[in-house]
């Protein structure tokens, strides 16, 4: 045990090491090598030490850098050392975290980093809590809750009695809402289509002087941080358009929501408390390793309600919180482990620092291709960056040059209707000589590919 684990350790230095002089896609050397891994089911193993050095030799170099700082696609993060290694501890552990009688200790990481982020994000402190994989999860989740509230307050038990013959649902979304949250809706049988859509402005943002008249049990999705403009809905208008109405207000703030640590940042999500409750990303602007999402909600007993399980060979734990009573999942991993080893890290103001550092970087990228006369198509206001070299042949060919040069990686998308290069800057480790050496290379191949 002792050889393999201080064999991986070695490898994985070896690994972050590299990072930043590789090619962050992997090239087309060690793209050739991955046929190597399917092969047909083993008859025999073999040592665990020549499995881990067949995975590192040919996973290694064929992986994304997306750990790494110049990785600008989606919107990711890497992982923060300490988070990294608390991970790497905590799965050694090996705790089921469901329930708090049996790994007291995780349950326990889980409690202090809820009451952390509650703290940090700027949330009512009484919030329930859920560790889930991701903020398509947490939507689902928050949703759920939003469900079960609506309804009850209508004298209907959704979990008891499922939705058919239930009173009616209005669910309202933005335009520009993300796809996880229509997903969302459909898994909980409120409809992916059955929704009413509010028009949103040039950055995707909800038009407050187009909300719809309410009436009825109304589930208002909304969001801070659109993927592409990094917009955020106007939720003080949206919670005094639905005050005294049966509605629960939801927002989708999977990175957006951390703008809440950034004292400089954080009128830009003004208002947010006034929601119902908030599904975010731990794994994107917190810096965590996959997965992690979080989904709060003020009311702590709808969230009980349609995520808590009971069994006959379950303890019931009057000493704490059992996190499956908050979660889709029964088993899964502490997850609390690795954002309490990366708010500890850094503290509140170096979380602070982190979410501003992102921004600058941002700023900095849109000032670079504003002097180089590359269109910008929306003002910058978080770590969102699109740009356009002209139309979408000259983006996809550029955008292409770019992925295989290797210095960064972009991605291309649309918005409304034009075609974009999308920066997202979203990782702890990235520099302002990151952002300088990414220009540089991304203004030459848009030269060069220019024709
Ligand atoms: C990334 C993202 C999601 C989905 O998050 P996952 O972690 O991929 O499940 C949902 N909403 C917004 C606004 C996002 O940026």
């Amino acid at each position: 045990m002792n050889r393999l684990l201080s064999d991986t350790a070695r490898r994985a230095v070896n690994y972050l090491e590299k990072l930043d002089s590789r090619s962050v896609a992997p090239d087309a050397a060690a793209l050739s090598r991955l046929p190597e891994l399917r092969e047909a089911l083993p008859e025999n193993g073999m040592p665990a030490t020549d499995v881990i050095a067949q995975l590192d030799e040919i996973g290694s170099p064929a992986s994304m850098a997306m750990s790494g700082p110049r990785f600008y696609g989606f919107v990711i993060g890497g992982s923060l050392p300490a988070s990294l290694a608390a991970n790497w501890l905590s799965t050694t552990w090996d705790q089921n975290v469901c329930l708090h009688e049996v790994t007291p200790l995780s349950a326990v990481l889980e409690q202090v980093a809820a009451d952390w982020l509650l703290n940090l994000l700027d949330l009512p402190d009484n919030c329930a809590s859920a560790f889930v994989t991701g903020a398509t999860v947490a939507n689902f989740t928050a949703l759920a809750a939003a469900r079960h509230a609506l309804l009850k307050r209508a004298g209907w038990n959704v979990e008891a009695d499922g939705l058919f013959g239930a009173p009616e649902i209005t669910v309202v979304i933005g335009d520009e809402a993300h796809p996880s949250m229509i997903k969302s809706l459909g898994l909980l049988g409120l409809g992916r289509d059955r929704v009413t859509r509010v028009p949103t402005d040039s950055r995707g943002q909800i038009r407050a002087d187009q909300l719809p008249d309410i009436s009825g049990p109304t589930l208002f999705c909304t969001q801070v941080g659109n993927v592409n403009t990094g917009g955020s809905d106007p939720i003080n208008a949206i919670a005094d358009h639905l005050e005294g109405k049966n509605a629960w207000i939801h927002v989708d703030g999977a990175f957006g929501l951390w703008l809440r640590a950034s004292k400089k940042r954080a009128h830009l999500v003004a208002g947010l408390e006034r929601a119902d409750s908030w599904a975010t990303d731990a794994h994107k602007w917190l810096n965590v390793p996959y997965d992690s999402g979080l989904a709060f909600t003020k009311d702590a007993e709808a969230l009980r309600a349609a995520m808590s399980i009971s069994a006959a060979y379950l303890p019931v734990s009057p000493a704490g919180r059992d996190p499956s009573d908050y979660t889709p999942e029964l088993s899964r991993r502490g997850r609390g482990t690795d954002i309490w080893a990366a708010i500890k890290q850094l503290g509140r103001s170096g979380v602070e620092a982190m979410i501003d550092r992102c921004c600058d970087h941002a700023e900095r990228f849109a000032a670079g291709f504003k002097a180089a006369g590359i269109e910008v198509l929306s003002e910058v206001v978080m770590n969102q960056v699109l740009v356009s070299f002209g139309d979408e042949a000259r983006n996809q060919r550029i955008i292409r040059a770019i992925q295989e040069d290797g210095t960064c990686w972009c991605g291309i998308t649309q918005w409304q209707g034009k075609s974009a290069m999308r920066i997202s800057v979203s990782n702890w480790a990235t520099s302002e000589e990151d952002v300088d050496k990414s220009l540089t290379t991304i203004l030459r191949l848009a030269q060069e590919h220019n024709v």
